[in-house]
Parts: C-alpha cells; structure tokens; sequence
C-alpha cells in the first residue's frame, strides 16, 4: 500500500476484459479494475472460473472433515502425524486431529465434467476418497454455468464455502486419534468442520499464464498443500508476474499439462 497498492476485501471478481487476445481489466462486483496482468488465486472456485474464459482446468474440489479436542491434562506430544492419523496442538492447549488425504467426493457438474483424468486418482485413493452427497451442489462453486458479469455469480451467492463436516469421517477421526494416543479419550469434542481441497489429477496446482488470456496466471488448485508450499509457490508468482526469472523451473506446474492424459501420473498422496 506504501507503493501506491490497493486492497478491496469482499469484491468478487465475475470476469475479465481482454483486448487483441489480452487481458485489459478484471470486471467485479465493485466496478472493472484496468489492467494488463492478474493472478487468478481462486481456491476451490478457480474451476469454475476459468470455465467462464473458455479454460478448462480440471480440478475435483475433496469434502474433508476435521476435528477439534478439548485439552487434556496428561503432557502429549505437539504434534504427531502418521499415516492413519494427524495430531496437532494448538496453543490453547486443544489438538486439531485430521486423516490426510481423506474425504467425500461431492458429485457436481465439474467432477463428473473432469471425471475421466480424476479416475487414476479415486481408483488409488479408494480407501480414503468415498462418494458424497449434494453438499457441493448446494454450494455451487463446481458449476458449469456460465454467469453474467452484470448480476451476481454464485460465488457472491455463497461468498464463504463452509461445508457440513462427515460424521462418519469425525468418527473414524476421532477413533484412529485415540487408538494412536489413549490419553485424548477423556478429551472432548470441542467442534467439528470442513473444508473442499480443490485437488488436481496430479496433486500439483497449476500456476502458470493462461495461453488463452494473455497477461492473466493461474495459481490454484493446491490440493490440500497450499500451507505447505505457499512460500515457494508465492515466489514463483510474483516472479510470473513481474517477469523476473523464476526462482525454479516453473515447467512442472504449468497449466496446460491437464490436456495431457492422466492415466499412469497420478498423485502419490
Ligand atoms: C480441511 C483442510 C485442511 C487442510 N490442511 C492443510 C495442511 O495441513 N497443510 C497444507 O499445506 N494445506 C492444507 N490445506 C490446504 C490449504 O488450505 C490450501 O491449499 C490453501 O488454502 C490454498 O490457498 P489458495 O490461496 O490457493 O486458495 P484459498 O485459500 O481457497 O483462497 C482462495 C480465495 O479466493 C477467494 N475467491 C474465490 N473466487 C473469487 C472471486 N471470483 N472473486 C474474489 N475472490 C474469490 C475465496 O473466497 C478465497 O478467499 C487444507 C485444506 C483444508 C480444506
């Protein structure tokens, strides 16, 4: 902002103007912001845009269910992951216990669109990838829709994905954390959430400028590590976009490898 930066919260953008093939301006909620160059960094809701652009980037958003316990006296570990299970606490002493790479695949237009490069995947997950319900519908982020710049898009409509956590997954959750550690058996639950990871067929994001609309990177679909490699995928970014060389060889997350068959590269997560 010392730069002479601006910050708009609560602005959806519906959509992008492009002039000679690139892009020209970001059209939003708020009014059309002009510009040559943006990142679209639209989480579980970049499929769906991107589909409004004539882009197709296949990506499959996983329901994941997570639990929270109450504290407990006896000195635990701060943190324990595993395959079965992962334990972490907070430091208000509650644990946060989550079962990596497990959830509910909400059937929706896009799944069923992108089903035949996420079939390696689910086929390899099939312990830990069950069939959801209409959760995902109801949200409306996997839509294949097209929207209307002037009205409100369904993102607007939701603004937030909160999704209802699987109390068979907080079951299994909870059962696998105290199998692990026996002492969080007298813990309670304190709450229960979820969240969609917007997964790739590979399980790695795409970041990368869109051949279709020049000017505008695609840096999403960080399936379920975007904390993780935020840091590094945050400087490849900035480096697309002020076209300084990239800190790595940015080759391995570009976009437009989803046209590629995905039988035989599938994600090892
Ligand atoms: C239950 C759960 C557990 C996880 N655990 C881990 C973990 O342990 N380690 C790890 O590394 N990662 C974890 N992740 C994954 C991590 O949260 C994501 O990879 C990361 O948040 C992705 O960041 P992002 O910026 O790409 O997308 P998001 O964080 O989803 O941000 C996208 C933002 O864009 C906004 N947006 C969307 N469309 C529009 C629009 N049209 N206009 C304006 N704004 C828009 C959204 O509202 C949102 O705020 C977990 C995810 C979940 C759901």
């Amino acid at each position: 902002m010392k730069l002479g930066g601006t910050v708009h919260q609560n602005c959806a953008a519906r959509g992008v103007e492009m002039e000679g093939g690139r892009l020209s301006g970001v059209v939003t909620e708020a009014g059309t912001i002009k510009t040559r160059t943006a990142v679209l960094a639209g989480g579980a809701w970049a499929s769906s845009f991107c589909n409004q652009l004539g882009v197709q980037f296949p990506v499959a958003t996983i329901r994941q269910s997570m639990v929270r316990l109450a504290p407990v006296e006896q000195q635990l570990p701060a943190a324990l992951t595993s395959p079965h299970v992962a334990i972490t606490r907070r430091p208000d002493g509650h644990y946060v216990l989550a079962i990596s790479g497990r959830g509910r695949a909400d059937p929706t237009a896009q799944m069923l669109r992108f089903a035949p490069q996420f079939l390696p995947m689910f086929a390899k997950r099939w312990r830990n990838v069950f069939p959801g319900g209409l959760e995902g519908m109801r949200w409306g982020h996997e839509t294949r829709a097209k929207w209307k710049l002037d009205a409100p898009t369904p993102m607007e409509r939701a603004r937030i994905l909160d999704p209802k956590p699987d109390p068979a997954g907080v079951r299994e959750t909870h059962r696998r954390a105290v199998d692990l550690l026996p002492a969080l058996r007298e813990a309670r639950i304190a709450n229960t959430w979820a969240g969609y990871i917007d997964s790739t067929p590979d399980g790695v994001p795409g970041i990368g400028e869109l051949p279709q609309v020049r000017g505008l990177i695609l840096a999403a679909g960080f399936s379920g590590h975007g904390f993780g490699i935020g840091p590094g995928a945050g400087h490849l970014i900035a480096d697309l976009v002020s076209g300084a060389k990239p800190i790595f060889d940015p080759a391995p997350f570009d976009p437009a490898r989803f046209k590629e068959s995905m039988w035989g590269k599938v994600a090892d997560f």
